[in-house]
């Protein structure tokens, strides 16, 4: 089995200093819908001034470096257990390099590693095995923030009016957005899972946070709900950093999970501008990362 673990520090930095290009092209359209002299439009001329800088200069791109929170699907033939420790090992070395800020708390002592590594919960790894013969991991580094925002509702909610359908979930989903009012660093993304129990419900929620901004859902209905709440949500108003203005999210990416007839979970995952996702894949020899 190879050893990735270079590949996994340089999956770190890149996550950490340099934008996908969706992103810094959805950054830079909501720049130009803000109105001249806004708040909003200073708000966002800064983050791009600020993603630029930090890709040049390969440096974060926040002084939080977020949670970072690995999904790996290996095809037969991989070690889970090794690809752990060869990201672990990664982390800590991507934290000496100042790619990542140590952020790994001791929550009884409060206590920092000065590592970034503490129990299994930090940093957080999730293995799937999987057919055929590529590797992937996907990274996202999740600001403390956007992360504090995050919104789980059970259905049916009567403060809001929602039932357990797709109106309800779609209420659920608005009335988060207006909860954070800027709180978590807008415009961020949302990913939305429904279904599933209380924990598969956020993994699956944060999983849609790994999608493309310009990606279209194969579900008709979510894809159609997806466009709806993206519109919604900017009609708000809340703004970049809760300024006001015309952009409060950048997008909405949703999934379903079968539930127990009892429960219907709606879970909001909130992914703020600095969002910072990419994927290293390895066919062969031949690792890429984007
Ligand atoms: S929410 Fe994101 S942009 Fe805001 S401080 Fe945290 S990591 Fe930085």
């Amino acid at each position: 089995m190879q050893d990735l673990t270079e590949q996994f520090v340089e999956l770190l930095r890149r996550t950490s200093t340099d934008r996908p290009a969706d992103v810094r092209r959805a950054l830079s359209e909501a720049h130009d819908r803000e109105a001249p002299g806004s708040a909003a439009r200073g708000a966002l001329e800064s983050i791009l001034q600020n993603v630029e800088l930090a890709r040049q200069k390969s440096s974060p791109i926040c002084q939080d470096t977020g949670t970072p929170i690995f999904f790996v699907r290996y095809p037969a033939g991989w070690s889970s257990r090794a690809l752990g420790k060869q990201i672990r090992t990664a982390v800590s070395r991507a934290t000496e390099k100042a790619y990542l800020r140590p952020n790994a708390v001791d929550s009884l002592s409060g206590k920092n590693s000065g590592t970034n590594l503490g129990d299994e919960a930090f940093p957080s790894l999730h293995f799937e095995e999987i057919e055929g013969d590529t590797l992937t991991v996907d990274l996202l580094l999740k600001g403390g923030g956007c992360e504090n925002v995050g919104a789980q509702y059970s259905l049916p909610d009567n403060r809001l009016g929602a039932d357990r359908d797709l109106q309800g979930v779609r209420r659920a989903v608005l009335d988060a957005v207006h909860q954070a009012q800027g709180l978590g660093c807008a415009p961020g993304v949302l990913g939305v899972s429904i279904g599933g129990d209380r924990g598969t419900s956020y993994a699956a929620s944060k999983q849609q946070l790994l999608r493309r901004l310009d990606d279209t859902n194969p579900n008709p209905d979510l894809a159609r709900m997806e466009a709806q709440l993206t519109q919604e949500a900017n009609r708000l108003g809340v703004g970049p950093m809760g300024f006001g203005g015309a952009t409060t999210v950048l997008g909405v990416k949703m999934t379903s999970q079968h539930r127990l007839p009892a429960c219907y979970f709606v879970t909001v995952s909130y992914m703020c501008w600095a969002d910072r996702r990419r994927r290293l894949t390895v066919r062969g020899d031949n690792p890429t990362i984007e």
